[in-house]
């Protein structure tokens, strides 16, 4: 296993999957794991030690939310059935603090989210300033399954793209990074991966019966994500492809984005809004001498603890930092 996992990227993974304009979703190799020259082993190593810079950002942006800060995140995350979004939320998010996590899964809407307009129950679900949100399938069904099974008019889907990159301006003009992961399965993995919950008991609760009739209208799904993609990657929030066959090299990839896109963020800890020093004194007028002893030496260890931390947190946000100087492109999408 090597040392510095991070070089084991040889392109940059933002710049790899991000759909350009001669993307097409049919050539892209979904058993590949691209810009990653590491094993599986090598993938959940740098995973870990991304988990701990992930859960230091992650706290950053909570304090930031906690001290009046506008900034947020969110993940969309879709895929057809089995592509691994729950593995995702497991996984990924599973490394950092839940108090932190607004998780919100969308299903078939109720009664009374079908009495709004479909994006009702999105935006009552975005995540409040500090909280990483994460969209377990999204407002982007309206434009996948919804017309896949015809459940509406052309007229009325058609329309949906333009009003979705309207709508995402709009949350990230308020002060929300969208990170969008399609999570893409070949055909066989997902054949394998509803027979295996078939074989399983203790995995017929995830198995469904329409999960075969979804996969019926494999190709139907495919073109309808071909124009999801297509239509509505754009520069404030795009898309990222992301092959999903490899358990470990998708979860490595989100782990990535979101690690990244909190970088980007260049969050610092609140200052403090009163006077240590006065707080200090107070507290310290409140405690016994020897007590007070004990607390002075564990707080000259903390205090030198934090420096060394601040240090490999720089050290960490420098080497990730690093992923911007490689290349963007293999010329394997
Ligand atoms: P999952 O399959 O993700 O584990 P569920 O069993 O709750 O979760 O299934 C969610 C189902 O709801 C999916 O089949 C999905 O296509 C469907 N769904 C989500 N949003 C909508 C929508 N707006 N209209 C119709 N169906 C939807």
């Amino acid at each position: 296993m090597a040392d510095d996992a991070e070089n084991l990227w040889t392109a940059d993974p933002r710049r790899l999957l991000r759909p350009g304009p001669e993307f097409n979703l049919a050539s892209v190799d979904r058993a590949g794991t691209p810009g990653w020259s590491g094993d599986k082993d090598d993938a959940k190593e740098l995973m870990l030690r991304r988990g701990e810079l992930l859960s230091e950002l992650q706290e950053r942006l909570f304090a930031h939310g906690r001290t009046g800060g506008d900034r947020s995140v969110l993940l969309v995350i879709q895929g057809l059935d089995t592509a691994g979004k729950g593995g995702i939320v497991r996984h990924v998010l599973g490394m950092v603090d839940p108090q932190g996590v607004a998780l919100r899964s969308f299903g078939v809407p109720t009664e009374e989210e079908r009495e709004h307009h479909y994006l009702w129950r999105i935006r009552n679900a975005l995540p409040r300033p500090g909280q990483i949100g994460v969209f377990d399938r999204s407002h982007y069904e309206d434009v996948l399954v919804v017309r896949v099974q015809g459940l509406v008019e052309r007229e009325v889907w058609e329309p949906r793209f333009e009003e979705i990159n309207r709508f995402e301006e709009e949350v990230v003009e308020s002060g929300t990074t969208i990170v969008k992961v399609a999570l893409m399965v070949s055909a066989e993995e997902q054949g394998m991966r509803l027979m295996e919950r078939l074989d399983r008991p203790d995995k017929h609760w995830k198995y469904n019966p329409s999960d075969v009739d979804t996969r019926q209208r494999w190709y139907d799904y495919q073109a309808a994500y071909a124009d999801v993609l297509a239509r509505t990657s754009t520069d404030v929030a795009p898309w990222y492809v992301v092959p999903a066959d490899k358990k470990w090299y998708s979860r490595l990839v989100v782990t990535e984005l979101l690690t990244q896109a909190l970088i980007d963020l260049d969050l610092t800890w609140p200052q403090a809004d009163f006077d240590v020093e006065t707080e200090r004194a107070r507290l310290a007028a409140t405690m016994q001498p020897q007590v007070l002893a004990a607390a002075e030496q564990a707080g000259e260890q903390a205090r030198a603890k934090h420096v060394d931390g601040e240090e490999s947190y720089r050290e960490a946000l420098a080497e990730a930092g690093s992923l911007d100087d490689l290349p963007g492109d293999d010329g394997d999408d």
